[in-house]
């Protein structure tokens, strides 16, 4: 169990004074988990996999500075990185987490369909399924292992900014949106104004800023992600997992073979930024300029360029089936919708729903956008590298040359 009182203390008593700070439509403080309401166990499991996460990266810190962590009561799907003088801090919201967990939840429903598709055919499900050792079926734990993906890789987006010093970029941006001087120990990054304007440089027009910062998060909490990946494979491959560890069986047969690997990361980050989105109205792909983050599937198209750019280069000539895993990943979804409405959705209206099929029309629209965001990240490099904490290694420069994989 764990045990946050203590922990958590100046993480209440900062929010208590600052909570209109980190999102103006809180009516009180945000309470902390396990302050006031128990965790349930997925809740529990979510926080230590949070606080392992954190710890592995203080451990590269160059000057270390406590990060905080804790899941806050809100039925907002949100997450932030918060600045206080004395520590670091990073925040996500039970909704968000349980939107992880009910999506990858419907994983078992999935995999079952599969099974019900006539042989012969392709079939995703039985191909990532093959050669899984004892004749297992636990696909509940396959859904584990993708919310685990999802939700580490959301908490790496946040020690990006946090890491990468991108609070001396993030003070003017907020400054000129708030038209105001921001305090330095107050200063909060919200991620659920995803689709607030963007703030505006001397001339009026929209800075490209802010969204060169959440590109910096996105792809570098990718690479923690996929380097976290990689050393839970390595200790499965030393690890003799037991007959009857239903969940090891699945883990360590998915982790250790390279292709079901890359598939759950893929599907896992997809997962971990569509869990975001709480308003599908206000998610366009247009004006892309003029927002405070990209477009969500702008983001995913994005992430999954890069992983098959990753991919590629580790086996050259190889198969990426990337339509499929969007797929995989909207029809999880449509299965939750299923669920809980009693409705079912078409995977036409999904594909319409998550402006998929918007986000591939405009992807060239998209990687023009990013080469923007990728020359205004290179403009900003020398002015937050006097407060990037990480080591060098966690600091990928996407921006600059061709070399940076994307
Ligand atoms: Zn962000």
């Amino acid at each position: 169990m764990i045990n946050s009182t203590k922990n958590k203390k100046e993480l209440h008593a900062w929010l208590k004074k600052y909570f209109k700070k980190i999102n103006e439509k809180l009516v009180e403080p945000p309470r902390l988990l396990g302050e006031t309401s128990k965790y349930n166990a997925q809740q529990e499991e979510f926080e230590q996999l949070a606080q392992m996460l954190i710890s592995r990266m203080f451990k590269a810190m160059l000057h270390p500075k406590e990060i905080k962590f804790s899941l806050v009561v809100n039925e907002i799907s949100n997450a932030w990185a918060i600045w206080p003088a004395d520590f670091y801090a990073v925040l996500v919201t039970t909704a968000l987490a349980k939107n992880i967990q009910e999506t990858c939840g419907q994983v078992e429903t999935l995999m079952r369909q599969g099974e019900r598709l006539p042989t012969g055919e392709p079939n995703l499900m039985r191909d990532l399924w093959s050669g899984m050792p004892y004749e297992n079926r636990d696909y509940e734990s396959f859904g584990g292992l993708l919310a685990h993906i999802a939700y580490a890789f959301v908490v790496h987006h946040e020690l990006a900014h946090i890491g990468l010093g991108h609070e001396a970029i993030l003070g003017g941006i907020l400054s000129s949106n708030a038209n105001s001087i921001i305090e330095e120990e107050v200063l909060a990054l919200d991620e659920s104004r995803m689709c607030a304007p963007a703030a505006q440089n001397a001339d009026g027009s929209p800075s490209l800023s802010g969204q060169a910062l959440e590109a910096d998060a996105d792809l570098n909490a990718l690479a923690y992600t996929i380097e976290f990946m990689q050393l839970q494979q390595r200790k499965f491959l030393e690890k003799e997992v037991c007959f009857d560890d239903s969940q090891g069986i699945v883990w360590k047969d998915i982790l250790t073979n390279k292709n079901k690997r890359w598939f759950a990361i893929t599907a896992g980050v997809a997962v971990g930024l569509f869990c975001l989105i709480n308003n599908f109205e206000s998610e366009k792909i247009d004006a892309l300029d003029a927002r405070s983050h990209p477009p969500i599937s702008a983001r995913v198209m994005v992430m999954l360029h890069a992983i098959k750019i990753r991919y590629l280069n580790e086996n050259p000539g190889a198969p990426f089936n990337l339509p499929d895993t969007l797929l995989f990943v909207v029809t999880l979804f449509g299965n939750l919708h299923m669920a809980k409405t009693r409705k079912a959705i078409s995977i036409d209206e999904l594909i319409e729903k998550f402006l998929i099929k918007e986000a591939v029309e405009k992807f060239e629209e998209i990687g023009m956008h990013y080469e923007k965001l990728s020359t205004e990240m290179k403009l900003l490099d020398n002015k937050r590298r006097h407060l990037v904490r990480f080591e060098e290694y966690l600091c990928w420069q996407w921006y600059n040359g061709k070399a940076a994989g994307i």
